[in-house]
């Protein structure tokens, strides 16, 4: 596992405008957010994404990731939060330490999400669906 920028900021090596701390997790502010307030929440063990984490991090990390987003609503008046996770680098994981982003979202601030795709018939869903079921056996 590589040393990455949030390692440093656990281990206070880089400054990071922390929000809160408990014995598994540490959340701080992004340094480049989408809107004001947009925070990062980042289990202290070092894993890489949603592929390596264990369950006892990824619990520890999402109970946090709920008490700290009622907080950023609180504290910026948000009238909803997009709560996401990138994994890998064609998802847009820049950072290899698992995170969560809190993003406070407005009715007007201008994002959109993502345009839905059709599948070319409902047999190729149902196949896919079976695909999927087949990996989780
Ligand atoms: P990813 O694309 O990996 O899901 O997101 C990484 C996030 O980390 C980005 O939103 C980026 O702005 C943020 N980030 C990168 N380097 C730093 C840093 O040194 N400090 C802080 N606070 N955030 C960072």
């Amino acid at each position: 596992m590589e040393d990455t920028v949030f390692a440093k900021i656990i281990r206070r090596e880089l400054p990071a405008d922390i929000v809160y701390e408990d014995a598994d997790t540490l959340a701080f502010l992004d340094i480049h957010p989408n809107n004001p307030g947009h925070t990062l929440v980042v289990p202290k063990k070092p894993f890489r994404n949603i592929f390596d984490i264990d369950d006892e991090t990824l619990t520890a990390t999402w109970r946090a990731v709920r008490k700290i987003a009622r907080a950023v609503q609180a504290a910026t008046g948000a009238e909803g939060l997009n709560v996401n996770t990138n994994n890998g680098s064609a998802a847009g994981q820049v950072v290899f330490h698992y995170h969560v982003h809190i993003i406070p979202r407005f009715a007007d601030d201008g994002f959109r999400l993502w345009p839905g795709k059709a599948y070319p018939s409902a047999a190729a869903s149902a196949a896919l669906a079976e695909k999927i079921r087949h990996a989780l056996a």
